[in-house]
């Protein structure tokens, strides 16, 4: 078989076959340099001597439906020069690995469309090495990661496994894309990602998180200057989580037992909002444990009412719905939500913030989303620093359902 074959089939220069075997599914070829002028590998001088050889066997693209496995003559070579005794380079391979560039490339270009099972199983690789190959190319893709142009960072953290392991993101508000992932969560979890965004020269106007303490003093002595948002979602979870209490304390309370059954299992139906409610039945179910209980009652209509706050045209009226939204929950009698009211008073600068710099949460809860689809498969379990590399690929995953 001729030089040019090998090098347009499979990418390889200066190398020759000297046999080909055809085992079932497989066909191997058998090649060894052409007898080219040798060099040392480390000083590069002519005077070497060559100092046996070994095989190694490498895979490539496939030829139609058969894989096909190179059988590759390394020579050692010994240099008289600097008295290096090594195998050579391979220019088609990196280092050690047991597959070629170009098989990797094809690897690449089959994950945009195709799930790591089925890029294995067409290829017939292992789900490992299609994994590895991948991973190698996102370390690559992701080494540096250019961030001196953004100008609106939103803080989350996540838990990978209940409970156990936690990651923090930090990512650019307008264009979606996650920026750094520290390990961990609060403020530990951005120990790195300070200077890296100081060395980087951005200047940061904005910060979205939740209120957590950690995370507002670590921002006023990091970015003095940036406007702190408290964001949507973590003011609303906050209202969501009051409202359940008062629920179960309403249940507790609660001694006729007809309505007791009715208050129970309405868990989803009052943190639904009432604009995702269809069908009669729930409306129905709805208005029934509303109308039963007027801490109940009061608590719904609390956790409704507080969303008009983001929707308003300017700071003025968002304003006059946030402090009308306080005096209701402050006077409700209901010492939970006399609580809560109290508790988002305190956060009424951060909250009102988002009129002063309006980034919408609209890129971060796509990216969230993606998340979820990426923890469901189990990878990013075993294999912590690949999932990482998934989050920072993820504003590119079009295709969700093509992360398996
Ligand atoms: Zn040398």
């Amino acid at each position: 078989m001729d030089t040019s074959y090998i090098y347009y089939a499979y990418g390889i220069r200066d190398f020759e076959c000297t046999k080909t075997e055809y085992k079932g599914n497989t066909i191997i070829h058998h090649i060894q340099k052409r007898d080219v002028k040798t060099r040392c590998e480390c000083c590069h001088s002519h005077v070497v001597v060559r100092n046996g050889f070994k095989i190694r066997k490498i895979r490539s693209v496939n030829i139609g439906t058969k894989q096909s496995i190179l059988h590759v003559k390394v020579r050692r070579l010994k240099c008289k020069t600097c008295g290096a005794d090594v195998y050579e380079d391979l220019h088609f391979v990196t280092g050690k690995q047991r597959y070629t560039h170009r098989l990797a490339r094809l690897v690449i270009e089959l994950l945009h469309r195709m799930t790591i099972k089925d890029v294995a199983h067409y290829l017939g690789l292992s789900w490992d090495t299609v994994k590895d190959i991948h991973k190698n190319y996102l370390n690559h893709k992701f080494s540096h990661i250019d961030i001196k142009d953004v100008k609106h960072i939103g803080i989350d953290e996540f838990a990978l496994r209940k409970g156990h392991v936690y990651l923090t993101i930090v990512v650019d508000m307008l264009s979606g894309a996650i920026i750094h992932v520290g390990d961990g969560k609060g403020i530990d979890s951005l120990k790195k990602f300070w200077p890296k965004l100081k060395r980087s020269g951005a200047k940061i106007e904005s910060v979205s998180s939740d209120m957590s303490a950690a995370f507002i003093s670590a921002i006023k002595k990091n970015l003095p200057d940036a406007i702190h948002v408290f964001d949507h979602f973590h003011v609303q979870k906050l209202a969501g989580e009051a409202l359940d209490k008062v629920r179960r304390e309403v249940y507790n309370q609660e001694k006729d037992l007809e309505k007791r059954k009715v208050i129970k299992g309405t868990r989803w139906l009052l943190l639904r909002h009432d604009k995702d409610i269809f069908t009669e039945d729930e409306k129905k179910r709805l208005d029934n444990v509303i109308k039963m209980n007027e801490p109940l009652s009061k608590a719904y209509i609390l956790n409704e009412y507080l969303q008009e706050v983001w929707k308003q045209d300017s700071y003025k009226e968002g304003e006059a719905v946030l402090d009308d939204w306080i005096k209701q929950a402050r006077e409700s009698k209901v010492p939970t939500l006399e609580k809560l009211g109290n508790s988002i008073a305190a956060y009424r600068t951060g909250i009102l913030a988002y009129y002063k710099c309006r980034t919408s949460n609209a890129k971060v809860e796509g990216i969230n989303n993606k998340i979820k689809v990426l923890k469901r498969n189990a990878y990013g379990y075993r294999d912590i620093d690949y999932f990482k590399l998934r989050l920072f690929n993820l504003h590119n995953d079009k295709i969700t359902r093509f992360v398996g």
